[in-house]
């Protein structure tokens, strides 16, 4: 037995599903996830020693690329200072200095460990300030796992098959209205039903957990516009976008909206447990202690988090981005040329430096319910495939390909030649429809 095959069993043995996160347990692609032992620059190595190209990036936060030499020393310097101390750091102004420098309107920050909390947070904080309880999220738009977010939530969910998740009561999202994403006449049509019941509208920007679906020209802006219109608030779930698709993530990117709300994760953390919330200072005040919204955390602002945070803000300059971009640019167009030749029908979606790809669909995916329709099962063929050859993907046909720095031309050549293969896998995987 495989090293890797002995590590599941003992985990499967202790662990539900042997896993700390349900997406890792390969649930919608089969087989044995990979136990990871290290991880350096683009590459993972599991437990036998086995390298891949990794693609998954920690889903997200490894923007430089795993164990950065720098974020290492810093995050160390800090371990070595103490680990948690439960009282204010100056390290905590630092970073949220760092965010607010990049993105403005977030004129104030508080810090917590977590996306699902930032996200949690933000919620309560626009119920709290409008005195308002009917929250407008987006089908297909994930937000954490906090009751009142699971509601048609995207990749994780879709992977599991769930339908939302037991244990979430009707009351806890009774209160939350689902929109198709997209859908300017729906979300118009709500607003003109029950406009003045709304505190906020939640969105990412540019969808990401539901394969990558970019907001179509204008949508961002008209989610400002009435929201504005009525009083309500406007949260930008940037958890996954903030930070990486540019130095001021979706926002700065594609410009033009003013939202009230930010919240933030991944990146921000440099790979430590690390998120944020931020908006206008009036507002960010309402949260405990100068106002009424309650927010804590033992852990929150952690000396080592923070250490990571602002040293990875810190190197991510414009050169890291141009090579993300890059990096991305060329990859996509490989991969959609892979599998245009092994005649696999295929949508291949960007948002920024994300990118995923639909396979069997042809036409734009603009929604959750046409990002539903895709070819799972060829995904699954080609994802195998992928791995056979050394290339570590997300193990969900619903998440974006994650990209690095560190990401150099030899890596990239490597996932490339690993592709005519795999999509004759998937080409002949196709279910015939
Ligand atoms: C990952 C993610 C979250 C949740 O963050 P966690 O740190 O996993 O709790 C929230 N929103 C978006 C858009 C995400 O991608």
């Amino acid at each position: 037995m495989s090293g890797n095959d002995a590590a599941f069993e003992r985990a499967l043995r202790i662990i539900p599903g042997g896993v700390s996160s349900p997406v890792r347990a390969f649930g919608s692609v089969g087989g044995s996830p990979v136990f990871i032992a290290r991880a350096a620059g683009p590459y993972s190595y599991d437990v036998d020693g086995r390298e891949y190209v990794d693609l998954v990036g920690s889903w997200g936060p490894a923007l430089l690329g795993h164990a950065h030499p720098e974020v290492v020393a810093a995050v160390q310097a800090a371990a070595a200072r103490g680990l948690s101390f439960g009282a204010p750091t100056v390290a905590e102004a630092e970073l949220a200095e760092a965010i607010s420098a990049r993105v403005p309107l977030a004129q104030k920050v508080r810090l917590v460990s977590t996306g699902t909390e930032a996200c949690m947070t933000a919620v309560r904080l626009a119920r709290g300030a409008t005195g308002r309880d009917l929250l407008v999220k987006f089908a297909g738009c994930y937000h954490g796992h906090s009751d009142a977010l699971l509601a048609a939530a995207g990749s994780g969910l879709a992977t599991g098959g769930l339908p939302g998740s037991a244990g979430v009561t009707a009351a806890a999202t009774a209160q939350t209205l689902v929109v198709p994403y997209n859908d300017a006449d729906a979300i118009r049509a709500l607003f003109a039903e029950r406009g003045g019941e709304i505190a906020a509208v939640i969105t990412e920007p540019a969808a990401a957990n539901m394969g990558i679906v970019p907001p179509e020209p204008g949508f961002n802006a008209l989610l400002w516009e009435l929201t504005a219109a009525h009083g309500a608030l406007l949260i930008y779930d940037e958890v996954l976008t903030g930070f990486r698709v540019s130095a001021s993530g979706w926002w700065g990117l594609e410009g033009g909206v003013e939202p009230d709300l930010f919240t933030f994760g991944k990146v921000v953390g440099g790979g430590m447990p690390l998120a944020a919330l931020g908006g206008r200072a009036g507002l960010m005040d309402m949260l405990a202690p100068l106002g009424p919204v309650y927010q804590a955390g033992t852990l929150s602002g952690n000396p080592l988090a923070t250490a990571a945070g602002i040293a990875t803000l810190r190197l991510a300059d414009a050169g890291v981005y141009e090579r993300v971009d890059s990096a991305s640019a060329q990859l996509s167009t490989e991969v959609s040329a892979a599998f245009t030749r092994a005649g696999v029908p295929h949508r291949l979606q960007r948002a920024g430096s994300l990118f995923s790809v639909f396979i069997g669909l042809e036409s734009p995916v603009r929604d959750y319910a046409t990002a539903l329709r895709q070819d799972t099962g060829a995904f699954r063929a080609f994802f195998h495939a992928m791995l056979d050859a050394g290339v570590a993907l997300p193990p969900s046909a619903y998440e974006a390909w994650f990209l690095s720095a560190a990401h150099d031309q030899h890596a990239l050549d490597q996932v490339v030649s690993a592709l005519p293969v795999a999509a004759a896998a998937a080409a002949s995987a196709l279910s015939s429809s």
